[in-house]
């Protein structure tokens, strides 16, 4: 087939993913998964990887968000044309669900990198003529509908992914489940390997990223047994899956020769969480080039040649001069600022020390620590002006994360006239670019231990900008006090009660910004941009999804 042409040659690793983050024209992601599936991808594009990713099509969404005047959030649904962008291939191959032939097709995406390396992604599609309407919506909505809707997607995607793979002539040596919401795929091998398990042991990887209890998928039988409907024997999914509910997280540990978590802390709370597994570390990356903006793009360009490549070299980010560091910060701020006081109708300004947050709106991340003193803030704002930039969307169905943009908008009014407070909506990876590269600060403030890796800093130090962030997922190996960024809150091998733990990092939170932060940015610049330095030279270039990619191929793949 002319689409395959060069792609189809020696074996490849299969990635697998529900959400892929590409491009924000390709809205087939949520958040930190998909952006970091999007960075292994490009990662392996540019190491010259044999990786073929595969993941669903999400013709409708991901939702694009609009907020009302008091931060309430309504969704769009976002119809997208596949058509622009990728090639959709005539190939078909069935899945069983509930009884019915389920005829599933594939785009094909072609990822090339800057080396001229290509990485096909295939785009799962059931939206085909001859499928009945219930079976043609299963890849319209990520992490859209109920239970049966979302086990109706993993059938595609497990199942569905390893049949296309070999339809269009792929040859698999390892397959990666990046998260379990993949984990049929290993129940398709058992049937193709004869039931071997050690034989599928050897082909599966799997990576888990979440110690939150609900971002593990569990099924109840009798749905599976109503989804399925014959096709796949419930004794032998019970054995491997959990017996009272299909846990889709045991499945892929239970099928799987190699397991991880996404930074060294997320290893020891899975570890805890799923004792009797030998679970490793293989801590998350961003993709360098993506993640950092022009200005310093071009700053690396002349005098860190072959960086976009090669991230390791920003580990001689001295050879640049302080005035070009900070020169290129300025201008990516100003842009940052221009394009808040445009679409956001406020009035940032750009010699203001500046703080940012963007994440997903979800309880655990807990972005109105900030906001817990709002005299306190508007005090140290008197002495040394701040202003705060936040964004993020909340599942839809996430009304404690809804909750939480409304209050954030509040305090934003409460702030006004003496903290000038911003409220970005429509959360994408363009917008996440704008912020990472040009805010002073970046702020994190999950409750521990529920950030497994957390990549958004990471994307922030590889533009100069300095981390303030509870000692959580990567941070705890990025943080070094005063050199790297801050801490807040204790150190997590600290006993404390939750109770306690919160006022001890609300209060951190406000002496640092206001000590320690505040004064640095504005008294003392060139220890500032130190600062700066050190997130280039001694986070970004080990915090790059080159690295991370290294690691898989040597720990994981091999
Ligand atoms: C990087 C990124 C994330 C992940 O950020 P975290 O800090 O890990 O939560 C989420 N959404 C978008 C759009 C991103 O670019």
């Amino acid at each position: 087939m002319d689409e395959l042409q060069g792609v189809l040659k020696g074996q490849k690793i299969a990635y697998f993913s529900m959400e892929v983050g590409l491009t924000s024209e390709i809205p087939t992601y949520a958040g930190g998964l998909g952006t970091l599936a999007g960075d292994a991808i490009r990662s392996s594009a540019d190491l010259k990887l044999p990786l073929v990713a595969v993941t669903l099509i999400s013709k409708r969404n991901y939702f694009r968000q609009t907020l009302d005047a008091d931060g309430r959030q309504s969704e769009q649904s976002r119809p997208w044309n596949p058509e622009e962008l990728m090639t959709r291939l005539p190939n078909s191959v069935f899945v069983q669900i509930q009884g019915r032939s389920v005829e599933v097709k594939a785009w094909l995406y072609k990822y090339q990198s800057i080396t001229g390396w290509v990485v096909p992604v295939l785009f799962l599609d059931t939206d085909v003529e001859g499928n009945l309407p219930e079976d043609r919506e299963i890849t319209y909505y990520l992490y859209g509908g109920n239970e049966k809707y979302r086990l109706k997607q993993e059938v595609i995607l497990g199942f569905g992914g390893v049949r296309m793979l070999a339809e269009l002539g792929f040859r698999i040596r390892k397959f990666h489940m990046n998260e379990g919401h993949s984990s049929f795929l290993a129940l398709e091998l058992l049937k193709e390997n004869g039931l071997d398990i050690d034989k599928v042991r050897e082909l599966c990887v799997f990576t888990t990223h979440t110690p939150v209890e609900a971002g593990h998928d569990k099924f109840g039988y009798d749905l599976v047994a109503d989804v399925l409907n014959g096709t796949v024997d419930i004794g032998l999914l019970k054995k491997f899956g959990g017996s009272d509910r299909l846990n889709m997280t045991l499945l892929a540990l239970n099928l799987s020769n190699y397991v991880n978590g996404v930074a060294k802390r997320h290893q020891e709370v899975s570890s805890k969480m799923f004792a009797g597994y030998q679970i490793n570390a293989i801590t998350n990356g961003v993709h360098s080039y993506t993640w950092t903006g022009e200005k310093y793009r071009k700053l690396f360009d002349k005098y860190l040649q072959g960086w976009a490549i090669e991230p390791e070299l920003l580990a001689k980010v001295d050879l640049i001069p302080d005035c070009e560091i900070w020169q290129a910060h300025t201008e990516q701020k100003a842009d940052l600022i221009e394009y808040c006081n445009k679409t956001a109708n406020v009035n940032l300004s750009p010699d203001v020390f500046t703080i940012g947050f963007a994440r997903r709106m979800t309880e655990y991340k807990r972005p109105t620590l900030l906001f817990s003193d709002l005299n306190r803030l508007r005090s140290m704002s008197k002495k040394y002006k701040l202003q705060i930039i936040m964004s993020g969307k909340a599942h839809p169905r996430d009304g404690g994360g809804k909750r939480l943009i409304e209050q954030i908008y509040s305090f934003a009014k409460q702030l006004k006239g003496d903290i000038e407070t911003v409220y970005l909506e429509g959360y994408d990876m363009n917008i996440a670019a704008k912020l990472v590269g040009g805010v002073d600060v970046w702020l994190n403030t999950p409750m521990r231990p529920m950030e497994a890796s957390g990549t958004s800093g990471m994307k922030a130090a590889h533009n100069g900008v300095v981390n303030f962030s509870v000692l959580d997922g990567w941070w705890i190996e990025g943080w070094i006090e005063n050199l790297t960024g801050w801490a807040i809150g204790p150190h997590p091998k600290a006993c404390l009660e939750d109770q306690q733990c919160f006022i001890k990092e609300a209060e951190d939170l406000y002496s640092k910004l206001e000590y320690i932060i505040l004064p640095t940015f504005y008294d003392r610049h060139d220890e500032w941009i130190r600062l700066m330095k050190n997130s280039i030279g001694k986070i970004a270039y080990y915090f790059n999804s080159h690295r991370m990619m290294h690691r898989y191929v040597t720990e994981a793949y091999l």
